[in-house]
């Protein structure tokens, strides 16, 4: 059993990596952005919740989140790993997850950091906006969600640094050339 944290910048392409990562190592996806947009598509009351917050670019409070979390990973007892994507955003959510794991005796094995410049980012999000419509990919949410990973979600590199569970793959480039990265990461941690 691996898990794992993709980590970066809202844009990095933590969503498209995790996803060939799921099909080659047979691993569950988790994305916390995916599973909200999935109860704001049902207009769930913890969907539209969630909207309120996600339509600013701003977090979802942290109670919320961990609760999503936990109940998908109890869930699902019997996988051969989770990839966590879009979780954790805070300090307080990594603790949680370090709590959540260890309970349940499953390692956090790598947590892999994607490293793109903000400019880039910047294009790629709002070119997705266009193409998908993504009511948070507007120019002024994105900059704020930029802004919000900078104060807190960046300060998780020196959280997980501490624990020696970083590695970095440069994110700019075609998408096989990165994933091949990827997997030479993961392929040492198996
Ligand atoms: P991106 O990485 O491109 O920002 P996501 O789909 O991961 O896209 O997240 C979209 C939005 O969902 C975030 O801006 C935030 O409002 C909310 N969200 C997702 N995951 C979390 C989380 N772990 N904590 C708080 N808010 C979250």
């Amino acid at each position: 059993m691996l898990n794992i944290v993709i980590f970066g910048p809202p844009g990095a392409g933590k969503g498209t990596h995790s996803i060939r990562i799921t099909e080659k190592y047979k691993m569950m996806h988790i994305s916390t952005g995916d599973i909200f947009r999935e109860k704001i598509a049902k207009q769930t009351p913890l969907g539209m919740e969630a909207k309120s917050y996600m339509d600013q670019g701003q977090l979802v409070p942290d109670e919320l989140v961990v609760k999503v979390l936990v109940s998908v990973v109890e869930r699902n007892p019997d996988v051969n790993g989770f990839i966590f994507d879009g979780f954790p955003r805070t300090i307080n959510q990594a603790q949680k997850l370090d709590e959540t794991l260890k309970e349940k005796n499953i390692p956090l094995d790598l947590v892999l950091s994607l490293d793109v410049n903000k400019e880039e980012l910047i294009n790629r999000l709002v070119k997705r906006g266009i193409d998908s419509g993504r009511s948070d990919d507007t120019f002024e949410v994105i900059n704020h969600r930029i802004q919000v990973y900078e104060n807190q979600t960046q300060p998780l590199l020196e959280y997980y640094q501490k624990q020696n569970k970083i590695e970095t793959v440069h994110g700019i480039g075609s998408i096989d050339d990165i994933f091949a990265d990827i997997c030479k990461v993961i392929d040492k941690h198996i």
